[in-house]
């Protein structure tokens, strides 16, 4: 087989490199470090983890991360296979020794004879690689951002992330909540009920407004000092700051909603949440992205009405990233619509983190794999983790236009993208009751973790580029 280029030696480059050969294809992976430098790496090692040690969760019966982690062993990952190799004590996490973690994913590449390491920036790939996966993370180089950029259209490629934080449908207590949108309009697909609305006090805003303002912010790091606040997307606590009415005038708005359970009082404020995927499972908090820590973010956002036992399946931030709109850019397999040759993975394709990274390259590899082998690869079920974070990346996110920007955002890998073992739960007296440890909760999680291991060993069956050593 003719060769297939990755750009990128990171968390997703190495593991689609290891793939790719696992699957008898020839790989050539550039890495332009050392020669060239990002802000955050400090190496010249492959797979280098910028930040935390930590993989996260471990657990495969209670969290979609450990769920992610077995099905990469079981799919025979590179990056996994070093991690287990790596451990360090860490209670039900896995965490990993960062220099032993990266040495031994080096060390695999450097003795896997269908791998070829090339060190150097690519600007641009050249027009005679007929398939090449991009991995190049959320500090991808500038000049090949621009050619991306310049393939996928100026504002479909985004270099840094406004993320408002999502909640588990079934997690918000509907009897405080409503289903309404402004002035019930419906709008296209809408039904004019589209918005779950939690109602406020102005005795609960004052507090809410103090409660932001006195809230731990994080910083920027230095190199992300020029992060632009985008008209549209301010953090909720710099709103706050510019007045305490300024959130009641902006996303907080209560005008055109009313209350079911009291029409006659109109509410001081209202935290509207928009369905976020099409299983309806999550929803964003509308306008609420922000930089307050995380362990904040949890305490103050319930005390919203109808938020008291919220789970998040993801916390608000704004970083420097560099991330596709890939609902709209990409195919089913990760390729680039426009340009077929150009496969993307890890981060820049908008998933979140060292693992979900990892796998989303794992699948990259196969696809690009199974094509140079003339064979076609169906997508792993949306009942598997991997499937569940592909369907986020290539569709099954609802695109919303806010002031005419993609609303597309980062995420990890939760259960909340997993189509539910039975309906949705959300109006069942006892789905309501759902905390984090209660048992039905535990069984959920359970039983859709034992039906992603089933479906993936089925679809490990069917596929012949099965990578397992
Ligand atoms: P990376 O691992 O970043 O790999 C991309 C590689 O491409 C790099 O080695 C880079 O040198 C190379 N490259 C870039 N441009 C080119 C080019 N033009 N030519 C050749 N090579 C190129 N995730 C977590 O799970 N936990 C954390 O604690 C965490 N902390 C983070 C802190 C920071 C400051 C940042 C920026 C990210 C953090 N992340 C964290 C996210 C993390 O970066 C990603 O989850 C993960 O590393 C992404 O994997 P990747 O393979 O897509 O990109």
């Amino acid at each position: 087989f003719a060769p297939i280029h990755i750009v990128g030696g990171g968390l997703a480059g190495s593991e689609a490199a290891w793939q790719l050969a696992r699957a008898g294809v020839p790989v050539i992976l550039h890495e332009m470090r050392p020669q060239r430098e990002t802000a955050a790496h400090k190496t010249d090692g492959y797979a280098e983890l910028v930040c935390s040690n930590s993989f996260r969760s471990d657990d495969a019966a209670a969290n979609a991360v450990g769920l992610l982690h077995e099905e990469m062993r079981r799919l025979g990952s590179l990056i996994m296979r070093a991690a287990d190799a790596n451990q360090v004590p860490a209670g039900g996490a896995l965490a990993v020794d960062r220099d032993g973690f990266s040495d031994a994913v080096t060390a695999a590449l450097k003795a896997e004879p269908l791998i070829t390491l090339e060190r150097g920036e690519v600007t641009v790939p050249p027009a005679d690689w007929d398939s090449v996966i991009i991995a190049t993370g959320p500090l991808t180089s500038p000049d090949l951002a621009a050619a991306v950029a310049q393939k996928t259209g100026e504002t479909q490629l985004a270099f840094f992330d406004a993320i408002a934080p999502i909640v588990h449908r079934e997690s918000i207590d509907m009897d405080k909540a409503w289903f309404q949108s402004r002035y019930d309009k419906a709008g296209p697909g809408g039904s004019g009920a589209d918005y779950i609305n939690c109602p406020m006090s102005r005795e609960q805003y004052d507090a809410f407004i103090d409660a932001l303002l006195a809230g731990d912010k994080t910083s920027f790091k230095e190199w992300e000092a020029n992060t632009p606040y985008f008209n549209g997307c301010l953090p909720i606590e710099v709103m706050a700051e510019r007045g305490r009415e300024t959130l009641r005038h902006g996303p907080m708005k209560p005008f055109g909603l009313t209350n079911p359970r009291s029409p006659d009082v109109k509410s001081y404020a209202v935290v509207q949440l928009r369905q976020d995927n099409k299983l309806g499972t999550l929803f964003n908090m509308v306008g609420f992205q922000t930089k307050l820590k995380h362990g904040e973010q949890v305490r103050i956002f319930r005390t919203i009405p109808g938020l008291e036992n919220a789970e998040f399946a993801r916390l608000g931030g704004l970083h420097r990233n560099t991330f596709l709109n890939s609902p709209k850019l990409l195919d089913e397999t990760l390729r680039l619509k426009a340009n077929p040759a150009w496969r993307f993975a890890g981060q820049i394709t908008g998933c979140e983190g060292y693992v979900e990274s990892a796998s989303v390259g794992l699948m990259a590899a196969r696809f690009a794999a199974a094509e140079r082998r003339g064979e076609t690869l169906p997508p792993p079920p949306p009942t598997t983790a991997h499937g569940a974070l592909l369907a986020h990346i290539t569709g099954g996110h609802i695109e919303t236009i806010d002031g005419g920007a993609s609303s597309f955002q980062p995420m990890n890998v939760n259960f909340g993208l997993f189509p539910p073992i039975t309906e949705p739960v959300a109006y069942d007296k006892d789905g309501r009751k759902y905390g984090r440890g209660s048992a039905k909760n535990v069984a959920r999680k359970g039983a859709l973790s034992a039906r992603a291991l089933a479906d993936l060993a089925l679809w490990m069956d069917g596929t012949k580029a099965d990578a397992a050593e």
